[in-house]
C-alpha cells in the first residue's frame, strides 16, 4: 500500500485567523499567550484535516509566526549580528523584530520565494554568522503533534537552499565572507544536532526541502551535495529529500548517489522527469509523487494520475508515496467556505480543490491504488465518478468556450502586433500633437486612496450607496486629482485611479472568464494574504471598462490624460491560471480584451494610454533555457494589446523595478514609446543598462520614491536626474516617481511632486 502525505499546509488559516492573531498582538491588543493559542489551535486543526482525510503522517515544522525561512534561522540560531539578539534567548518580539524592524533598525530583506508569490526573509550571511543553536519552537511542536497520538513527518528547509537563498553582507569590520558555501560546515553542524535531537524524540522521517535543484545551479552547489548528506545522513531520522518547483532530472545520478532515504519529485511543473529515475531506481528508496498540483486550484484529473501512479506502484509498492507537487502553502485554504457567487457558482465551483480538498484527493488515490477497481468501496467509487463527471462538464462547459475570443484568437495577423510607423516616426508625430517640453512630468497613475475613498467603495459594493451617488462621489475625487495636478504643473496627468480596489480584481472584475472567491487567501508575506482571481474560461470584454472615467477626466484639462489599464502578463500572472491551455493563450486572450479597450479609449478622444506590467519579470521561468519562450509570448501578449492604435496615440507601459539588463531585448522589442521604471532606489545605477543597450524609445526612470514617506528634494530629484541624462538622450528622458501614489497621504504627494516639478524646470532651464 502507498503512503500518503503533504509537503506543507497553508498556516494563515482558512479564515485568515493567523494573520488577524498576529496583527492584533502587533497593535498590542492582545497578549503573547494568546497568539500562542491560536497558532496552536491552528496547527492542531490542519494536522487533524491531514488525519481525517487518510494521511499517513501529519507534517510538522511547516508552521511558521512570520516566515518559515526566519524560522529556521530562529531553529538553527542564525540571527543577523547587527540586532544584537542572543540567538537562544530569542523571544517572540525579538522574532518580529527580525521580522518587521524597529525604530532603530531596518527589518530583514524580503524577497520571492521562487515563482511565488509567496516572499521570505533573507538570511544574512557574514563572516561571523553562527549557527549555534536557536528556539525549540519545532521541538516543542512535534511534541504537541506526538502528544496527539499524530504519526508525525517533520519538514526543514534543507541547509544547501538556505544558505544559497542568504545574502553576503559586510562584517562590521568590513570583512566580507567570500562565498556562502564557507559557512557550510557550520550549518552542517547545526542541522546535524537538530536532526539528532528529533531523532531523539522519536521522530522517523524527516522531509528535507531542496528546492534549489530546480534552479540552474552552478556546479560548486552541486558539488556541495554528495558531502554534505553524507554527514547529515549518519545519526539521524530517514531523510526524504524534497525537490520541487520544476525537473530535477539533469541531476538524476547525483540524488541517486546520495545516501538518502527517499526522493520527492514535482511531477507537475517537472511532468516528463520520471523516466529518468525510475530505470535504475535504488533498491528501498521512497519515490514521493508530486501528483497533485500544490500551485493552482484546479480539481485533479484522478482517473490520469492514477494511470501515471500505477506503474509506480507495481515497481515500487510500498515505497511509493503520494503527495501534492510542492507545499499547499501556495493555493487558498478551504473551498467549503465558498458561498456560491455570482461568479463562483456551483457549476465554477464543481471544477476547484483548495488545500482541503487536495487532501482528499490524495488519500482518494491512495486508496485507490492498487485495488480492483470493482473491489473499490462504494463511496471511493462515488468520488471518483464525482470528479469524472465534473472534468467532462468543464471540458464541454459553455461557460469556458468562446467562440468569438477563439474566432479572434485564429484570425490574429502579423501586423496586428505592429504599431503602424518605426518608433523614430511616431514619436515625432507625438511631438507634434502635444508639443511637450523637454523632460515631460508625469505620475504613475494611482494618487492617494484616501480612507473617504474607501469607504465610498466598500459602501457601493455592498449596495449602500446608489449609481449616481458613487458616480459623483468618484468624480469629485477625478476633479480634486486633476485640479491639484495642474496647479501643480504637471504635463502630462492622470485620473487617479479611485475606482479601483486592486489592478488586476478591477479588471478582472469586468471580464468574462474571470471568478473571484470570497475566502480565497493566499500568504504573501507575513500576515499579508492576496486572493487572486481565478481565469477559467476564455476571457472576453462584454463592454468598455475605464473609458468613461477617463473621458471625463479628460474633459476637465487641456493637458494630455493618461488612459490607465493592466497589461495582460500582470492579469494573469497575478492570478490563478487555466490549466487546460497554454498560459501564452490566455495571456493572448486577455491582450485582446485590452486591446480593444485601448482603441475604445483613443477613439474616445484619449491619446495617451498606459499599460501597466509591474509583473512582467516575474513571470520569468526558474531556468534560464526556457526564458526566450517565455519572453517572446509576453512580448507579442503587450504587443497585442498596444499596437492597434494610431502613431499619434502614445503607448506607455510601466514597470516597478530596474532589473532589465538581461532582459533588455525584449523590453525594447514591447515597443512602448514611454517606459516608466524604479531607479531612485539604486541610486540611477540599474539605468546604465539602457543606456550601454542604446534602448530606443522614451524612459522615465523614477526620481522619487514612493515606498518612503520621506519628501525628496529639489535637489537631490536633480542629481538623480543628472545622472539620467549621462545614459539617456535629453528628448528621450521624461521625469516621474517609482510607481503609483495611493499608499501616500495627500501633504507628502504634493510637497514631493512639487519638488519633482521644480527639478524638472532646472534642468530645462540649463538646456
Ligand atoms: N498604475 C498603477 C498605480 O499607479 C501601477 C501600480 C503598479 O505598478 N504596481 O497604482
Ligand atoms: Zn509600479
Amino acid at each position: 500500500m502507498a503512503l500518503a502525505h503533504t509537503l506543507g499546509f497553508p498556516r494563515i488559516g482558512a479564515k485568515r485567523e493567523l494573520k488577524i492573531a498576529l496583527e492584533s498582538f502587533w497593535r498590542g491588543d492582545s497578549e503573547q499567550h494568546q497568539l500562542q493559542t491560536t497558532g496552536s489551535l491552528l496547527r492542531q486543526r490542519h494536522w487533524q484535516q491531514q488525519i481525517d482525510a487518510g494521511l499517513d503522517f501529519v507534517t510538522v515544522g511547516d508552521f511558521a509566526w512570520y516566515d518559515q525561512v526566519l524560522n529556521t534561522l530562529a531553529l538553527l540560531g542564525a540571527i543577523p549580528e547587527r540586532f544584537k539578539f542572543k540567538p537562544s534567548e530569542l523571544t517572540l518580539s525579538d522574532y518580529f523584530t527580525l521580522a518587521r524592524g524597529s525604530d532603530k533598525l531596518h527589518a530583514m530583506e524580503m524577497t520571492k520565494w521562487f515563482d511565488t508569490n509567496y516572499h521570505y526573509l533573507v538570511p544574512e550571511w557574514t563572516s561571523n554568522t553562527t549557527f549555534e543553536g536557536g528556539v525549540n519552537w519545532l521541538y516543542e511542536e512535534l511534541t504537541e503533534a506526538q502528544k496527539l497520538k499524530h504519526p508525525t513527518k517533520v519538514v526543514l528547509i534543507g541547509p544547501l537552499t538556505l544558505l544559497y537563498l542568504g545574502k553576503i553582507k559586510a562584517n562590521a569590520d568590513q570583512t566580507k565572507l567570500k562565498h556562502a558555501l564557507d559557512l557550510l560546515p557550520r550549518v552542517l553542524a547545526a542541522y546535524q544536532n537538530v536532526l539528532k535531537r528529533l531523532q531523539q524524540l522519536g521522530v522517523h522521517w524527516v522531509q528535507i526541502d531542496e528546492p534549489i535543484l530546480s534552479l540552474d545551479l552552478a556546479s560548486e552547489w552541486l558539488n556541495a551535495f554528495l558531502p554534505s548528506y553524507n554527514l547529515l545522513s549518519q545519526n539521524a531520522p530517514k531523510l526524504l529529500l524534497a525537490t520541487y518547483f520544476g525537473a530535477v532530472n539533469d541531476h538524476a545520478d547525483l540524488l541517486h548517489s546520495l545516501p538518502i532515504d527517499g526522493i520527492h519529485l514535482d511531477l507537475i511543473r517537472g511532468q516528463n522527469q520520471l523516466a529518468a529515475f525510475t530505470q535504475n531506481w535504488p533498491t528501498g528508496r521512497v519515490l514521493s509523487a508530486g501528483i497533485i498540483d500544490g500551485r493552482n486550484i484546479w480539481r485533479a484529473d484522478l482517473d490520469n494520475c492514477l494511470e501515471q501512479l500505477q506503474p509506480l506502484h507495481h515497481q515500487l509498492g510500498a515505497q511509493l508515496w503520494i503527495a501534492p507537487s510542492c507545499s499547499l502553502l501556495h493555493v487558498p485554504v478551504d473551498l467549503n467556505n465558498e458561498s456560491t457567487s455570482i461568479t463562483l457558482d456551483a457549476e465554477v465551483k464543481s471544477w476547484l480543490a483548495f488545500a482541503t480538498q487536495k487532501l482528499n484527493e490524495l488519500a482518494l488515490l491512495k486508496s485507490a491504488l492498487g485495488t480492483d477497481r470493482d473491489a473499490l468501496n462504494s463511496d471511493v467509487r462515488q468520488q471518483f465518478s464525482d470528479a469524472r463527471i465534473a472534468l467532462d462538464k468543464r471540458k464541454k462547459s459553455a461557460r469556458i468556450h468562446n467562440n468569438i475570443v477563439q474566432n479572434r484568437l485564429k484570425e490574429l495577423r502579423t501586423s496586428d502586433a505592429h504599431r503602424q510607423s518605426a518608433f523614430a516616426e511616431r514619436i515625432a508625430a507625438q511631438a507634434e500633437k502635444w508639443q511637450l517640453p523637454l523632460f515631460p512630468t508625469t505620475t504613475i497613475g494611482s494618487f492617494p486612496q484616501t480612507k473617504q475613498i474607501r469607504q465610498s467603495r466598500a459602501a457601493f459594493k455592498r449596495g449602500e450607496i446608489d449609481n449616481l451617488t458613487y458616480l459623483n462621489q468618484m468624480r469629485d475625487e477625478i476633479r480634486h486629482v486633476v485640479e491639484q495636478q495642474e496647479k501643480l504643473g504637471l504635463d502630462v496627468l492622470v485620473h487617479g485611479e479611485a475606482e479601483r480596489n486592486d489592478m488586476v480584481e478591477y479588471f478582472g472584475e469586468q471580464l468574462w472568464g474571470y471568478a473571484f472567491t470570497e475566502f480565497g487567501w493566499v500568504q504573501s508575506y507575513g500576515s499579508r494574504c492576496v486572493k487572486p482571481p481565478i481565469i477559467y474560461g476564455d476571457v472576453y470584454r462584454p463592454e468598455a471598462m475605464t473609458v468613461s472615467w477617463s473621458q471625463y477626466a479628460q474633459s476637465l484639462t487641456s493637458k494630455p490624460m493618461k488612459g490607465m489599464l493592466t497589461g495582460p502578463v500582470t492579469m494573469l500572472q497575478w492570478s490563478f491560471v487555466r490549466n487546460d491551455q497554454p498560459r501564452s493563450t490566455t495571456a493572448l486572450q486577455i491582450a485582446l480584451a485590452l486591446r480593444d479597450e485601448v482603441q475604445e479609449l483613443e477613439q474616445a478622444g484619449i491619446g495617451m494610454i498606459q499599460i501597466d506590467e509591474p509583473a512582467f519579470r516575474e513571470g520569468l521561468p526558474l531556468k534560464q533555457k526556457e526564458w526566450a519562450a517565455y519572453l517572446n509570448w509576453a512580448v507579442h501578449a503587450f504587443r497585442i494589446s498596444s499596437c492597434g492604435v494610431t502613431d499619434q496615440t502614445q503607448i506607455h507601459t510601466h514597470m516597478c523595478y530596474s532589473e532589465f539588463n538581461d532582459i533588455l531585448p525584449w523590453i525594447a522589442a514591447m515597443d512602448a514609446d514611454v517606459i516608466t521604471i524604479e531607479t531612485s532606489r539604486s541610486d540611477m545605477e540599474l539605468l546604465e543598462g539602457f543606456g550601454e543597450f542604446n534602448y530606443p524609445n522614451d524612459i522615465g526612470p523614477g526620481v522619487y520614491d514612493i515606498h518612503s514617506p520621506r519628501i525628496p528634494t529639489v535637489l537631490e530629484m536633480e542629481k538623480l536626474l543628472r545622472k539620467a541624462r549621462e545614459v539617456i538622450p535629453d528628448a528621450r528622458l521624461w521625469v516621474n516617481p517609482d510607481c503609483g501614489l495611493k499608499t501616500r497621504n495627500w501633504p507628502e504627494t504634493i510637497e514631493a511632486l512639487k519638488n519633482m516639478v521644480t527639478a524638472a524646470q532646472l534642468l530645462r532651464a540649463e538646456v
